[in-house]
Order: structure tokens, then sequence, then C-alpha cells
């Protein structure tokens, strides 16, 4: 074992270090095996944190493999997603991308390979006779009157499922293993079922598709595969696993090992429910910031850094746990509060005029982007006499709990001078329309002399403020585990998404959907990525600057 190796601190890791120690591989060779028929999720992400990241570590190989044996879900859109989101994630695949489906004729002839050796039969029943033959728990199955064919006979019906003389159902073909295993994945598994469907990758060549459980093995040896990890919903399928590779002569003899699946609290983590709340039109589509999609969270602004971040302090165990959504946003938090600019914006607009400082007045204030980072340099951030300020910043009387701008009070205008506000100015409906004050032009960077203000409020100055819409998110389920409930739609957070119309300040009219920024007082933020043209600036809030769910409860 080099001395350069990480010290193990995963189970995983370990299994590797005393493999390699015995010399049982010489490398470490993964593979990320999604199916198409999705987007990737934050369980993903743990996945794949997991299986470049243990290659990366002892400078072995990753593969990305499409798992694509069953084209009825699978697309084009999500092949190339998938992509997508894992480079966005920071990882590369050695080598070409590969996918099941590269194999589907060598996956032919280890079938064959079996029939000849009279472990596997072409059985007629029909798939509802093999589910009831198939015994129970606590039950043992019956053997199929198929199941003692002779060879010949399934070599030839086999090949004629292949030229596609059967109908989908009317025939399959099974290992023959034992009818009364106390494992049910032993019960004469279905190898090979007929699918009449055009397959993204192979199109019309194949009437036959393999089944999960035969094809993987069977891909992991092909490719040369070390470690073959997934989650533990595949534990028994392991016997499966080595009975396959068992059976036949592949001379790469790769080991499955299980983890327990991510799971985290008001979400859920399942390609077929992520796609119910699509269908049913509950998010606008995989890549709605509130979807736990790796997409949605991009675009929502979540940093692939905060991801990896919260793979790595979440850990691999064989544990079944619901991991706190506090978890992941105190990631976020953490590299946003590091690395985003601030910048200043005003979600609720109410004005505010300077009294003593004429029409005209202009003045550029050199602002620093960060408050530690010097690197992030400064920004010219226009003053003048007419300001923007959040309403919720101005009451006319408050107790002395209330820290921001009342009547005849004084506040700091963050990065700017004190005011003293003195008088409102009210609409017809008695919504005030404008707070007028006086400023301090001895206060830039400096206390008064009547000593400091009670609070600092934020602005945007109204002759440069550019137009923005906001989108507020929030959990998007009201209960911790909405998978557990059996009507988990009713659980969804009617107010999952609030949006509203202000103004940011100048410099943000150039926002890329890259950049995150932290709206001083009011969280990090980031431009939409669909709506980029100038004239529909929209910002999506990536998550508020603390954890105010605490506070507020479900
Ligand atoms: P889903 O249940 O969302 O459909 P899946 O397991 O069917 O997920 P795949 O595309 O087959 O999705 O997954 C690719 C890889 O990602 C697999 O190795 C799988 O074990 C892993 N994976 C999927 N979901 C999770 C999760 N919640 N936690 C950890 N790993 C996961
Ligand atoms: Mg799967």
């Amino acid at each position: 074992m080099s001395l350069l190796q990480p010290t193990p601190t995963h189970f995983i890791q370990q299994i590797i270090e005393e493999d390699l120690a015995a010399q049982r591989c010489s490398t470490v060779h993964t593979r990320f095996p999604p199916e198409p028929n999705g987007y990737l999720h934050l369980g993903h992400a743990k996945s794949i944190c997991l299986n470049f990241g243990l290659a990366k570590a002892y400078q072995g190989s990753c593969n990305l493999r499409f798992d694509d044996t069953n084209p009825v879900n699978e697309e084009p859109i999500y092949v190339a997603s998938i992509q997508d989101d894992v480079r966005w994630l920071g990882f590369q695949w050695s080598g070409p991308v590969h996918y099941a489906s590269d194999h589907f004729e060598a996956l032919y002839h280890y079938a064959v390979a079996l029939i000849n050796q009279g472990v596997a039969y072409v059985d007629e029943l029909t798939p509802e006779a093999i589910r009831h033959y198939r015994g129970t728990l606590t039950e043992a199955g019956k053997n199929s009157p198929y199941r003692d064919r002779p060879r010949a006979e399934n070599l030839r019906l086999f090949e004629q499922m292949r030229a596609g003389e059967f109908a989908e159902g009317s025939a399959c073909l099974r290992a023959r293993i034992d009818m009364a295993s106390p494992f049910m994945v032993l019960r004469d598994p279905v190898l090979y079922r007929i699918k009449q469907a055009t397959h993204h990758q192979t199109g019309e060549c194949w009437p036959i598709y393999p089944m999960y459980d035969f094809a993987h093995p069977i891909c992991d040896a092909l490719e040369q595969i070390t470690h073959s990890l997934c989650t533990l919903e595949f534990q028994d399928n392991r016997r499966l696993y080595d009975w396959i590779l068992d059976h036949l002569t592949i001379a790469h003899r790769p080991r499955q090992y299980e983890f327990s699946r991510l799971n985290v609290a008001y979400t859920v983590l399942s390609k077929r429910k992520l796609q119910q709340l699509v269908l049913e039109q509950v998010v606008t589509g995989w890549d709605d910031p509130r979807m736990p999609t790796l997409s949605g969270l991009r675009r929502r602004g979540y940093p692939a850094a905060a991801l990896r971040d919260f793979c790595s302090r979440i850990g691999v165990t064989k544990q079944e746990n619901l991991v706190e959504l506090s978890l992941l946003e105190s990631c976020v938090r953490d590299h946003l509060n590091q690395h985003a600019p601030r910048a200043m914006a005003v979600l609720d607009p109410l004005k505010l005029i300077i009294e003593n400082l004429p029409l005209a007045h202009q003045e550029i204030l050199s602002i620093a982007n960060h408050p530690q980072q010097s690197a992030l340099g400064e920004r010219q951030v226009p003053f003048g006499r007419e300001l923007y300020i959040e309403r919720t910043d101005f009451q006319e009387s408050a107790d002395k709990h209330y820290k921001r701008l009342v009547l005849g009070g004084r506040v700091r205008l963050r990065h700017a001078y004190v005011i003293t506000a003195h008088r409102v100015e009210k609409a017809a409906n008695g919504e005030i329309s404008a707070v007028y004050c006086h400023y301090d032009p001895e206060t830039l960077g400096q206390n008064p002399a009547e000593g400091k203000a009670r609070g600092v409020i934020h602005w945007v100055a109204a002759a440069q403020a550019v137009p923005a819409t906001f989108n507020l998110y929030d959990r998007l389920f009201t209960v911790a585990n909405p998978a557990a409930e059996e009507a988990w739609l009713t659980t969804i957070n009617p107010d999952s998404l609030k949006q509203c119309q202000g103004f940011v300040e100048l410099a943000l009219q150039q926002a890329s959907p890259e950049q995150p920024y932290q709206f001083e007082r009011l969280g990090y933020f980031c431009r939409d990525q669909h709506a980029t043209e100038q004239s529909a600036l929209v910002f999506n809030r990536t998550i508020e600057l603390r954890d105010v769910w605490q506070k507020k409860g479900p």
C-alpha cells in the first residue's frame, strides 16, 4: 500500500485498501451506471462522488455507462442531460461514454452459453403465471412446465426470439437456478424479455432486451470494473450477479458492494416521483429550481463544490437514514459566503428621498465586492437623491426592538451615509409612497458625531436601478418524509414559490447565471438561466442568509 494513498474514511475505501494490499487488484476501476430514463438527482450525486471520487483518490478510472436495457422509458434527452450533469458536478469519465447496448451482441452470446450449459431456458408462461409460480417469501415457487426443455429446443426458440418471431410477453429466457431458493432473485430470474420498441442507440436491431441483472455483471466484467458499487436494495441481487459470472468464462472478475441510498428530508429522490411532479405540472420542469435534480439545483444557484462537500460530509455507510435538509443548506451557505460577491437589491421597493441633496446630485461610491476577499475587487455604485429601500425597513413608529428606519430615527445606508427620516408621503389608499429624509455628509465610512446609527439598511439608487423579478423558493413539501406518505402529492407546499418585482443595482444587469451573488441582508441569488434577455432580468433565490426554517417551523 502506497503511503500516498489517503487513510480510509469509509468501508468501501477499506475494502479497496485491502484488495490492493492483497493484490486482488492492481488498480481501481469503478463505473457510474445511470439509466437514461430521467434527470439525475441528489442521490445520484452521492453515487457520482463516490465512484468518480474513488477513481481519483486511487489514480484509477471511472466509466460512465448508460444502463440502457429498457428502451421503453429511455430518451436521448436524458442521455445528454446526464452527461452535462456529471461534468457540471466536476467529474470526467475515463475514455468514451459506455452503453450497456454496446454489448448487446456479446450479451446474446453469453445467454446462448448459459443455454448450452443447461442453466437457462426459454419459458412460455405468461408474465402473470411467472409471477404466480414464483411463490412468496414464505412459500417455495413451482417449476415452470417449460423448465426441462431439451437444450436444442431452447437454442432454437431463443434464436426465434431474437429473430422477432414471438410476440411481447409470449416468451422469455430464464436462468435455471432454484425455484425454492430463500432468495427470490434466484428463483429462475428472467434474463431476456421481448420488447417491440425502438432503442435510442440500436434502433430496430433488437426485439429482445437483457434484464439489468443479467447485463450488469457482464458489462462490469467486460469493462474490467474492479469495484461495482450500488445501493442496498441490490444486496440480494449480488447472488445473481455472482451466479452469472460463475457460469461464464470472462477473464476479469468484478465484485459488487452495496451502500445505503441518500434520502434527504422535505424532498423525494426517485426518478419516478420526480417525473410525476413534472407531468402533473407541480413544477415547471425537471430543472425547476425547487427540484432536487442536479439541473434544478444548478439553476437555483447551488454550487457544484457545495454538493461535493455535502456528499463528503454525509459519508458512505450501510445505514439507511434521512439526511436533514439543513446539512445540505449549510454546505451551500458556507460555500457562497466565501465565494459570492456582494451586491444590493430591493425586493419590495419604497422610495426614499434625500431632501438635502440637489435634484441632479450624482455620486459614485467604490464598494468592496466581498468583506473578506479583496481579490474579488470593488465596483462603482451610483448614489443619488432618490433611492429605493425595502418597504419592511421603514415604519412610521416602532418599539425599540425595531432596528431599522422610523420617523425621527437614524439609520445607516449600507456602504453610504447615515440618514434621518422626517416625513412620509401617502397614496390615496393610505399606503406610504415615499419617505423623506436628510443625510449627514460627514458620515461616509465614519460614525456621526452623535454616535453610531442603530441599524443598517440596503438600497438601490432609483435613477440607475434595474427592474428585476425575484423568485423566492421554499421547500417543496410540508412533511419531512413525503415518500413515506401514501398520498405524497398532497404534501406539496403551496407556498414553495413566491415572486416579487423590485430592483437591482446597475452592475447586475450583466450578471451571468453561473455567478452567484449575496444580495446584502436578503440571501444568495443567481440569475435565472432561462431568462437571460436584458428585458427580463430574473433572479432566483438560492438560499436565505440564515436557516430561517428552524424559527418558522413547518
Ligand atoms: P431512482 O430510484 O431515482 O429511479 P435508480 O437507482 O433507478 O434511481 P439509476 O439511474 O439506475 O437510478 O441510478 C444510477 C446509479 O445511481 C445507481 O448505481 C444507483 O444505485 C445510484 N443511485 C440512485 N439513487 C441513489 C440515491 N438516492 N442514493 C445513492 N445512490 C443512488
Ligand atoms: Mg435503476
